[in-house]
């Protein structure tokens, strides 16, 4: 993790909760972030037991709002963590990088079945990824899995996971990206461990491999990765493959590869619905303890088609904005949160901003602005803060007539038209307009 994304984590923890930050914050480190687990180191077990007690939601909030991903938080102590890696080296001597890496299995706790939203998008992939999980090496095998990013297959690939170390926690179960998988091969040819390298892919009781698209171009590791599924194939061992697209289309994949991916089942998965996706919004929330007014789920459930992962990155950024600023979570927040991304809402224009504007401009006094004088010369200095209120602020008719002294939002309108059409035809005023909006968006 970079040191940016630690430093916004620590600052949404400091601003989105003071009460529990402490001083020593600013001492802890990022160790890793993996498999949506981001471990955080302490410096002993003082800071653990106050963490653990009263920090894991704020970190988790602040993870997921800096980061727009679903994280879970784990907090460990500095000693703790270099005794392990100390015992462990000592007793087995180097490690082959993917030893390190592959034990334990890293799993996201939140990629379980019961947390998947099943619509008409995924509801194949889904079943036979759950038919899988019951019954490994029988329903079917190998599992193909594909979809663009961001639409659930790492959710549903540890979801195996999950279910089988259910029913069986002593499963021998090696879950990587494909990415490992390459890593692990270059590694272990160049140190010529092959022996270990094989024997650890061979000697297991499930094997899923993700994004198996990185195969494409590497002929060597294609090579390798033939013999191993032929092997676990004929051992009857479950394979799970998951893929941005079909077998046939990753680019530069045997074509021996090709078929043995589709000897068995190849699922895809789709965008979601409007449906779905209004129901994944219902389940975040639902996790996460969060109360979300019904129009500001639809509305993030509209304006987010793409795939899972943003929605969830919607949510993330929208509950971050209201816990950064300290405002209830509503349309306009989400509005906010979603369209003017780069906006931040401490240079947000404020109806206060434009009163003070309008009285020096207009030489008028703020008293005079809300009370009920409608001479010319205090009527239009009236309008054209009505005006300004209208187009950059989010307040309504009715509440900016609330504003200038109580006026109801047919007023607003009516000032509002008024000075947009002269706007149309008087230059002069025009360009004093334009001179006021400048002033009003300066920083
Ligand atoms: P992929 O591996 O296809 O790129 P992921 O499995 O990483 O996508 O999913 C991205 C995010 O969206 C994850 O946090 C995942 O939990 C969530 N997600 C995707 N599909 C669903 C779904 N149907 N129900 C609930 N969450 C989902
Ligand atoms: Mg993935």
């Amino acid at each position: 993790m970079s040191d940016v994304v630690w430093a916004d984590i620590l600052g949404y923890v400091r601003t989105g909760h003071p009460a529990i930050s402490r001083g020593w914050f600013s001492q802890l480190q990022a160790r890793s972030l993996e498999s949506g687990e981001l471990t955080v180191l302490a410096a002993n077990a003082a800071q653990i037991a106050y963490l653990n007690e009263h920090c894991g939601r704020p970190f988790a909030e602040a993870a997921q709002a800096a980061t727009g991903r679903l994280i879970s938080v784990r907090f460990v102590a500095q000693k703790a963590a270099d005794a392990r890696t100390a015992t462990r080296k000592s007793a087995d001597g180097p490690l082959l990088s993917f030893e390190r890496e592959t034990s334990p299995l890293r799993l996201n706790g939140n990629y379980l079945f019961e947390n998947f939203v099943v619509g008409p998008c995924n509801r194949l992939p889904h079943a036979s990824c759950l038919a899988v999980s019951e019954s490994p090496g029988s329903a079917y095998n190998p599992l193909f899995i594909h979809g663009s990013v961001g639409l659930g297959k790492t959710h549903l690939l540890q979801a195996i996971c999950h279910k089988v170390l259910d029913h069986s926690p002593t499963a021998r179960i090696l879950y990587l990206s494909c990415e490992t998988f390459v890593n692990h091969f270059i590694e272990a040819v160049e140190k010529g461990a092959l022996d270990g390298f094989r024997y650890r892919y061979r000697h297991v009781d499930l094997l899923l491999i993700d994004d198996i698209q990185f195969l494409a171009g590497r002929d060597h590791t294609q090579e390798e990765f033939f013999h191993t599924f032929n092997t676990l194939y004929q051992l009857r061992t479950q394979i799970v493959l998951s893929a941005d697209c079909r077998p046939s289309d990753i680019p530069s994949l045997e074509e021996r590869l090709v078929s043995r991916f589709n000897c068995g089942l190849v699922a895809r998965i789709d965008a979601p619905c409007l449906e779905t996706r209004l129901a994944i919004i219902h389940k975040k929330v639902k996790m996460q303890s969060l109360a979300l007014a019904e129009d500001v789920a639809l509305y993030i459930a509209s304006r987010i088609k793409s795939n899972t992962r943003e929605l969830e990155g919607a949510l993330n950024r929208v509950r971050g904005l209201a816990s950064v600023a300290g405002r209830p979570i509503d349309i306009a927040l989400a509005q906010r949160a979603l369209g003017e991304d780069e906006t931040d809402l401490s240079r947000q224009i404020r109806i206060q901003d434009i009163m003070g504007l309008i009285t020096d401009a207009f030489n008028v006094k703020l008293s005079d602005l809300q009370g009920r004088r409608r001479s010319r010369s205090i009527a239009l200095p009236r309008q054209v803060a009505m005006y300004l209120a209208r187009q950059y602020t989010q307040h309504s008719l009715g509440e900016i007539g609330g504003f200038f002294g109580g006026r109801d939002h047919t007023t607003v309108l009516h000032a509002n038209k008024l000075i947009k059409s002269r706007r149309q035809t008087d230059l002069t005023f025009r360009s004093q307009l334009e001179e006021l909006e400048t002033a009003l968006q300066r920083p």
